[in-house]
């Protein structure tokens, strides 16, 4: 892809944030950043808008946009939520990045879909909340969505070579968390330092807690569904600790084919920032002999009932992934503040799925209220644990 793409870094400041900023950095003048939004980092925000030169901010929190607004006088700072969204519509760009954290992403997802602007989307949480939606959406306005999700973009890579019809069985693998092995009685004990000592991957603090209690495989099962119209008993999930198959695709005649590399984001992020294609980056290759054995375990899922809780909300449908997502969010809130026990994640979601039953979802208006409601509930049984 030769032409020059105008980008558009949704949570430029988080983890996949700043290493799209250093793909950007790399890439000949192929991608130009036309904008960069955070929620509240308007030091680091600032900081980068001075580095790469763009005309336009955008801070969700209105003090912190204030205080942008008072130290950068180089181009304009948008505020809150709306002015999140009108980065997005006014930003006359080719492609947004979002790297968002959570169900706030859902918004800016919409926003870009709905201007017919290609999505590289990392805020897996979009897709979770509203698939249906934002892919009848997709298709409507013609926008592409190509994931930055390492499991999902390896699938993309080899599903571009499968003939239509060839494809029995997806797999994402999982490094299986800094818990791997461990027994229910051992991760009532474990901390909040042990939960965010990822064993493969360095990430924001939501993702580390998600892959350690396993709920971001269950998020990434969901993800893949919409993404690539798997039926959900096609979509498998392996255990593999070296984290260096990231995806598998078993065809019909038996054979699987498997998409190796290191764990280091920037593959999946410039793979979707320059369209599904493949370009230089300064990566190591993994050095088979030195690794010496890749292994595969099932999940533990007794012990890590993430997973499951994930699954049973996907088949439900209709606002039950919604509420599972919403629920999480808080209940890994209160666990990285210190408030909740890390078994008891699981259990706050569960307690929240229970108390409300799926709903048909006909508008994303409706998303919004479920997510709302969710939140409170689960709010409400944080409080009761505590
Ligand atoms: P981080 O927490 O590191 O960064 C999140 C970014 O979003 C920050 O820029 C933050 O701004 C901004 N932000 C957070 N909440 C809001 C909000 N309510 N409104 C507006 N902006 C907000 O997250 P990650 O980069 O780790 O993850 C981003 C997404 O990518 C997640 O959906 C995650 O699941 C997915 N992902 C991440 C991977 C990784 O390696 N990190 C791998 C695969 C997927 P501020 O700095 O001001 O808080
Ligand atoms: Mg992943």
């Amino acid at each position: 892809m030769s032409d020059r793409r105008r980008l558009l870094v949704l949570g430029a400041t988080g983890s996949i944030g700043t290493q799209a900023l250093d793909v950007v950095a790399r890439s000949h003048g192929e991608l130009e950043l036309v904008g960069l939004s955070a929620q509240r980092s308007w030091e680091q925000l600032v900081a980068q808008a001075r580095q790469t030169g763009v005309a336009r901010i955008a801070l969700s929190e209105p003090d912190a946009a204030a205080r942008a607004a008072e130290a950068w006088t180089g181009g304009e700072v948008l505020s809150g939520a709306e002015g999140l969204v009108r980065l997005v519509v006014e930003s006359e760009a080719d492609l947004v990045l979002n790297a968002l954290v959570g169900s706030a992403g859902l918004g800016p997802t919409v926003a870009t879909l709905g201007e017919g602007i290609e999505l590289a989307l990392a805020n897996k949480e979009s897709l979770v909340v509203g698939g249906e939606l934002v892919t009848a959406l997709a298709e409507a306005t013609g926008a592409q969505i190509l994931p930055v999700d390492s499991e999902h973009a390896a699938l993309h890579q080899l599903l571009a070579g499968c003939a239509p019809g060839s494809v029995r069985r997806l797999t994402i693998t999982a490094s299986g968390g800094p818990f791997r092995g461990m027994s229910v009685e051992q991760l009532e004990q474990v901390s909040v330092q042990e939960a965010l000592a990822h064993p493969t991957w360095s990430m924001g603090g939501k993702i580390t807690i998600d892959s350690a209690t396993l709920m971001n495989k269950g998020l990434e099962v969901m993800e893949a569904h919409h993404l690539f119209g798997t039926p959900y008993e096609q979509i498998d999930v392996v255990v593999h600790p070296q984290s260096t198959i990231h995806g598998l695709v078993t065809l019909a005649d038996g054979a699987m084919l498997a998409h190796i590399g290191p764990p280091d984001m920037r593959l999946a992020i410039a793979y979707a920032l320059h369209g599904g294609e493949s370009v230089d980056l300064p990566i190591e290759p993994v050095d088979l002999v030195g690794l010496g054995a890749l292994t595969f375990e099932p999940v533990d899922s007794r012990t890590f009932p993430c997973l499951s809780l994930a699954r049973a909300a996907a088949l439900a449908g209709g606002t039950a992934p919604c509420v599972l997502n919403a629920a999480n969010e808080v209940a890994v809130h209160a666990f990285l503040a210190g408030r909740l026990a890390f078994t008891a994640i699981a259990a706050v979601i569960e307690a929240t799925l229970e108390r409300l039953p799926a709903e048909r979802v006909s508008s994303f208006d409706a998303l919004y209220e479920a997510d709302r409601g969710a939140r409170e509930l689960a709010s409400e049984t944080v409080a009761a644990l505590a």
